[in-house]
């Protein structure tokens, strides 16, 4: 975020010994004469309007750098002097630059940064402490849930080997069918491929950005007054700038999946969809999927494979091993 500079406005300060409010510039109070403090807090003479001063020399003040105090007498001074304005003595060793860039009293919260997406304020709840029967409910449900998860994990790793004849087979091969066509697409025009033709452009947010440029839109803050060090106030406001780019529709030619072909069977012999491809036409990826129900001891087991070497030796009636696990899944399978 950048921060814009307004102007400069007059400060006032209250004297702690005598309670005598004086500008900001004066640097011992008007009415007893007591040093302006170096923790001393600058406040705006109006909240309500910024009267921004004109007069060169107080603006070069301000720029000039922040006030330091004579070590021996506590007076400020500007930050070029080399020697105390009222005792005269020695500013280059051991004299205290004021503090800058304190926001001053009754000014509204500079804008937080609007460009990233704040993370939800997590709302400070009080934290009562956990009584300890809950304690102990909890920790009995994690128990029981560990003694589930545990039983549910060894039933799945324990395996039943058993003898088994092929009841049934059946297969499925599917090949997507895919064409060369004009596709309609969109994204930001600079990134578009430079032999597509662009149409149907519109100017859309992409970004913030520090700086302005060609398409962009200034986003400021409510100004507020930050403390030079000088008595004089420096009126800031931060801003962005939004930046459009424009967002196009384009033609392009891209293999699309028009279609899925699909062969079923359920004998153990598997063939691949077949077609005439059309000019600009291709067959696309292909998936197989072969399923062997097998009947053990009066139930039934279906496994699921794409080893079609293996699905051709399932013919009905064969004998196999199988495993099975606590789940009733199989496993594995092994032609005898
Ligand atoms: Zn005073
Ligand atoms: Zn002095």
């Amino acid at each position: 975020m950048a921060r814009k500079v307004l102007g400069y406005i007059e400060l006032v300060w209250t004297c702690d010994s005598c309670g005598t409010r004086n500008p900001g510039a004066i640097k011992s109070c008007t009415s007893c004469g007591a040093p302006q403090p170096i923790n001393v807090h600058f406040e705006r003479v109006d909240p309500e309007t910024f009267n921004f001063i004109k007069d060169e020399a107080l603006i070069r003040m301000a720029k000039s750098g922040p006030d330091k105090h004579c070590p021996y007498c506590g007076t400020r001074n500007l930050a070029d002097a080399q020697v105390c304005v009222n005792c005269g003595g020695d500013l280059t060793i051991g004299a205290t630059s004021r503090p800058t860039g304190i926001l001053t009293a009754e000014e509204p919260a500079p804008i937080p940064e609007p460009s990233i997406p704040s993370t939800p304020s997590t709302v400070q709840t009080e934290r009562k402490p956990i009584p300890k029967w809950a304690i102990i409910v909890i920790a009995l449900v994690l128990l029981v849930c560990c003694f589930f998860g545990t039983m549910y994990f060894i039933r799945m790793n324990q395996t039943d080997k058993m003898d088994a004849t092929v009841s049934s087979t059946s297969w499925q091969r599917q090949v997507a069918l895919e064409a060369y066509q004009l596709v309609r697409a969109s994204d930001w025009k600079a990134d578009i491929p430079f032999n597509a033709q662009a149409y149907d452009c519109q100017l859309r947010y992409k970004y913030n950005s520090d700086n302005p440029t060609q398409n962009s839109e200034e986003v400021c803050g409510t100004p507020y007054t930050v403390d030079t060090g000088t008595g004089i106030g420096e009126v800031v406001q931060d801003c962005y700038y939004k930046v459009y780019e424009e967002y196009c529709s384009y033609d392009t030619m891209q293999w699309v999946v028009v279609d899925t072909l699909t062969e079923n069977g359920s004998g153990t012999d598997a063939f691949w969809p077949t077609t005439n491809l059309g000019t600009n036409e291709r067959l696309g990826n292909s998936s197989e999927r072969y399923t062997i129900t097998f009947l053990a001891s009066s139930d039934s087991y279906e496994y699921s494979t794409t080893d079609y070497n293996l699905f051709q030796l399932a013919q009905p009636g064969s004998s196999w091993v199988i495993e099975v696990n606590g789940l009733g899944d199989v496993t594995s399978v092994n032609p005898e």
